[in-house]
């Protein structure tokens, strides 16, 4: 049965892991955002109605989203590698 990632309301829940002591828990991750999460946790992470809207994803958004925190450029210029004169 297909999951529903609860941030991005994306259909590609993919299954990662499942609890080794009798199936507790299982783990899943959406294929969209990348959001993760166990069953156990509250209804707020794992239900779409629950989650909270200031943390929702638009999948048209994911995409174009920035890196965050964006990453700085080095400092200084790096050389690249030569061998040694022998
Ligand atoms: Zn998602």
């Amino acid at each position: 049965m297909p999951r529903v990632c609860p941030r991005c309301e994306a259909i590609e829940a993919q299954h990662v892991a499942t609890a080794p002591n009798a199936g507790v828990w299982q783990i899943y991750i959406c294929q969209q955002c990348f959001f993760t999460w166990r069953t156990t946790e509250p209804a707020s992470v794992t239900e779409p109605e629950h989650y909270p809207t200031v943390f929702r994803v638009r999948q048209a958004e994911i995409h174009t989203a920035g890196v965050l925190p964006p990453i700085t450029p080095p400092r200084v210029e790096i050389e690249p590698f030569r061998e040694p004169d022998r």
